[in-house]
């Protein structure tokens, strides 16, 4: 494994005086009680300063188990969630090259960059998409591309990935971007309407077609089109 990403000792002192590592590792003990297995996974967890990723008041609960709040009516999705995500994304065959669509605030990339080789990652709102590409450049994560655009079209020169991993909720089945799978490769996508709860699916790609597996149900912010 090319363990490319930074290596993050930025301490956060909270309201409580706990140092934001002693939280972060509590964040950690908090996922592996609610069934999180993949050591690995938890260990970029615990790498990954997500107090970095959401600013000014809502740090302070950056090692809660909560989606945040991040500007712009988006959200960093709550831990528990990118883990799983992450996590079944390395259960059939350890992928190298991931796309990311909705970079947000940048942490999922972080995390990702922690355990793959490269992670390419898009994002529609430009103010997000220059945030998290300064931060994470300042964090140090040589390893990740960003790029301002529309998702849905996936990053062809790039293509194909190894694993596709969609963090906004789709409407309909990502057509471009499973064209941009490999064969064998995983796409994790958050399936249904916005405003409802939606089911978080793993596709496989397999020479026939996509083998479909429901996970769990989810809520994430709308991928707009466009
Ligand atoms: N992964 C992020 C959280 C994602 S929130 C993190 O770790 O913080 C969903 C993001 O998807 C939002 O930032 C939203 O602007 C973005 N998004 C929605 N539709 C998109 C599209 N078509 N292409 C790229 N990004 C999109």
């Amino acid at each position: 494994m090319a363990a490319t990403g930074a290596v993050v000792s930025l301490a956060y002192e909270t309201e409580a005086g706990m140092k934001s590592e002693h939280r972060c590792e509590h964040l950690v003990a908090r996922l592996r009680e609610k069934g999180i297995k993949n050591e690995e996974v938890l260990q970029a967890i615990g790498r990954t300063p997500r107090h970095r990723f959401v600013g000014g008041a809502v740090a302070r609960r950056a090692y809660q188990d909560d989606a945040l709040p991040i500007g712009y009516e988006q959200t960093i999705s709550q831990p528990f969630v990118v883990a799983l995500m992450t996590q079944a994304l390395m259960e059939s065959e350890r992928p190298e090259k991931v796309l990311e669509i909705g970079t947000g605030s940048g942490y999922q990339c972080a995390v990702l960059s922690h355990l793959v080789k490269r992670v390419f990652s898009v994002e529609r709102i430009p103010q997000l998409h220059r945030k998290a590409a300064r931060l994470l450049h300042d964090l140090g994560y040589r390893n990740v591309m960003t790029r301002q655009g529309d998702g849905t079209e996936g990053w062809s020169s790039q293509a194909p990935f190894d694993a596709i991993m969609v963090t906004a909720a789709a409407a309909t089945f990502p057509e471009k971007l499973a064209e941009q799978l490999r064969l064998g490769g995983c796409m994790m996508v958050p399936e249904g309407l916005a405003e409802h709860v939606q089911m978080l699916v793993r596709y496989i790609r397999q020479e026939t077609g996509f083998e479909r597996k429901e996970l769990i149900a989810v809520r994430f912010v709308p991928l707009i089109s466009g």
